[in-house]
Order: C-alpha cells, then structure tokens, then sequence
C-alpha cells in the first residue's frame, strides 16, 4: 500500500514538474514580446536573445507547485503564505495583487479579508488564478474532478469572482486531460473541460472556441475570444485553449501561435506551456532543450531540483 502510494505521488510530482517547466518557459518567452526590440523577432518567428526571465506566472505557479510537494493538496493559508513570502515587486504582477501580497507580508493582513473586499466586494475575474494553475492540473491528472475542485481552492485566495474560479478550473482540467490522453482530438476534449466549468462567460467562451475550430490562424481566433488584452479569465482562457486545441502535439509551434496575437503574452504563452508541458510521450512535452537553456532557472526554494 505505501509502495503504491509513494509511486503515486513520484507520478503526480514528475507530472507537475513537467508542467512547470513548460509554463516558465512559455511565460520567459511571451514575456520576451513586451520589449519593443524583440517585436521583429516575433513576425519573423527568430528566438529572442536570452535570458528569458519569467514573470509572475511563474513565480505564483511555483509556490502551488511548492504547496502540493509538501503536503499533497491545497493548504488556502499555506499557498497566501507562500504567495506572499515570494512576492517579486519587479515579476510584473498586477496592481491589486500587488497589493493584497504586500499587506499579507508587511502587516499580516488576513488575505480571506483582503479577497472579499477586493474590486469592491465583487472579486476579481482577473486571469491570475488561471496563468498559475496548470501544474495543479498535472499533479492531478490521475483524477480531474479532484483537479477541478482543488483549483478552484487555489483561485480562491486570490480571486472571488466566480469567472476567476472558471477560469482556473478549465485550465487546471484542461492539463489533467492533456496529460492523460495520448491523443487530444481538440473539439471533444474541450467538450470535456467545459463539461467541469460552470456555466458563465469562460465556459460560453470554451464553446466559442469549438465553433472556431475550422480556423487556422491564431490572430483570427483572438479577435473573436480575446488574447488576454483585457487580462480576465473570459478573454483569456477559451484562447489558450483553442490555441492547444489546433497544436497538442507541438509545443513550439503553439508557443509561436500564441505569441503571434498578442495580447497579455506573458499569460497566454504560460497557460499554453503549461497545458502542453506534461504532454504524455514528448520527453519535456516537446519543449526544445535550447529553449529550456534560454530561459532563466527556477527559484531554489520551488524545490523542483532544477539542474538545467
Ligand atoms: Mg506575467
């Protein structure tokens, strides 16, 4: 019992790593496109010079990562704690974040407080809860309602509105899918996540984004279900996923198609590596050691034994 147990949760672990991986590097890379020099780059599709230094995406993912390492599920204090202890003023987190973070470390703030009177008492459907949340999913992969349950925890300490909380659900189930699945045909396997998204803007966007599978150009998909330009949850999630929908087998090309429309590129690309990075059968889901090499080390408290 204790032998399966333990090989279990090697399993979960190795997956989330995986995922984590490739959401650092896809957040590195997408944030590379903020800087006006690398936007030749992008249209001629040419690596951006390194390092590619990930952002907050990265940083919040890790301590999720770094929270289920330990004890095997979502701890709501123990994730605030560890949110707040990391916080990066410079890793470009968003101005409310920024906030509620800082009051948690400086003045022992209460984030169950500072999470119900924030955006006046609605919450925010912000995209943070989605953009961190894919190695959740991966850990998780064995059992995607628990993925759905234990994301919308994690969202919890940080956005209230229910649109925040689909949106990390759907990524969160979106990996456990992908990460189990050797095949993902893209219509039926976003029937599937929607199928654990309650009903609201992110899951009518999800079935948007099946209705637009016959496209081929990732520009033309984000004109209809956003590109994270507003940074919620609605117009940044059913993207990402139509993006891995139409490339689950190649995380280059998916990272390039997601960058390529713009928008919040730090998030999307994190989400879409994230999702992708734990791919079955890919080695590193396809993420290509020069990329890997590219891109700045994780931090040494995540724990993830970084020897890239
Ligand atoms: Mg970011």
């Amino acid at each position: 019992m204790h032998v399966r147990l333990a090989a279990m949760t090697d399993d979960r672990r190795n997956r989330a790593v995986a995922s984590l991986r490739g959401l650092a590097v896809g957040d590195a890379f997408g944030s590379c496109f903020f800087v006006p020099e690398n936007y030749d780059a992008l249209v001629a599709r040419r690596l951006p010079a390194d390092p590619w230094r990930w952002t907050d995406d990265a940083e919040m993912a890790c301590s999720i990562f770094a929270v289920l390492d330990r004890l095997g599920e979502v701890d709501q204090d123990a994730l605030a704690a560890s949110f707040a202890a990391h916080h990066d003023f410079d890793r470009g987190y968003g101005p409310g974040v920024n906030r509620m973070l800082r009051l948690i470390r400086q003045e022992g703030g209460d984030w169950r407080k500072l999470v119900a009177e924030s955006w006046d008492g609605r919450g925010s459907w912000g995209n943070g809860a989605a953009m961190r949340v894919a190695p959740l999913g991966a850990y998780f992969a064995d059992d995607p309602e628990r993925a759905a349950a234990q994301a919308a925890a994690s969202a919890e300490v940080t956005h209230a509105h229910p649109e925040g909380l689909a949106g990390a659900v759907a990524v969160a189930v979106a990996t456990a899918l992908a990460t189990t699945r050797p095949r993902v045909e893209g219509a039926q396997w976003l029937r599937d996540v929607a199928a654990h998204v309650a009903p609201g803007l992110v899951r009518d966007g999800i079935a948007n984004a099946i209705s637009l599978l016959p496209l081929e150009d990732s520009q033309s998909a984000a004109a209809t279900l956003g590109n994270g330009r507003e940074v919620s949850a609605q117009d940044t999630v059913p993207f990402c996923l139509w993006i891995v929908a139409k490339h689950p087998d190649d995380y280059v090309e998916a990272l390039w198609a997601t960058a390529v429309a713009g928008g919040d590129i730090d998030t999307t690309c994190a989400i879409v590596g994230g999702i992708l990075g734990a791919r079955p059968g890919r080695g590193q889901g396809g993420v290509p050691d020069g990329w890997l090499r590219r891109c700045e080390r994780l931090p040494d408290w995540a724990g993830v034994d970084d020897a890239s």
